[in-house]
């Protein structure tokens, strides 16, 4: 289940007393550069990365029902993605996808 930095914020609070907000941006700055965690830019949240040991590029299943996320790799999309971008003479920086919908507990 994604979680907002808000929420992040609040769990390490209980935690120490540390001066907060510039400390866990930087830590989820640090998770997110590692692929440790993904942010979903449609609910501005965060999930933890189901294939953190590697490089990669995901796409997510965003439920609109529950809010749950379901991190996908599809290569033959991302390389999809990328020929169609440089058939088109678009430079890609970063590629983001989310597909919205309903997940299968939702939809039963
Ligand atoms: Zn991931
Ligand atoms: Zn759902």
């Amino acid at each position: 289940m994604p979680i907002k930095a808000y929420d992040i914020l609040a769990k390490l609070s209980d935690a120490d007393h540390i001066e907060k907000p510039p400390t866990v941006y930087r830590a989820l700055e640090f998770l997110l550069e590692n692929q440790l965690i993904h942010k979903i830019e449609s609910s501005n949240s965060y999930i933890g990365c189901e294939f953190a040991h590697e490089q990669h590029q995901s796409q997510f299943l965003v439920c609109d029902s529950c809010n749950e996320v379901m991190e996908l790799q599809e290569p033959l999309l991302n390389s999809a993605l990328a020929e169609t971008s440089e058939s088109k003479g678009f430079v890609v920086r970063q590629t983001h996808v989310e597909i919205h919908g309903v997940c299968a507990d939702c939809a039963n």
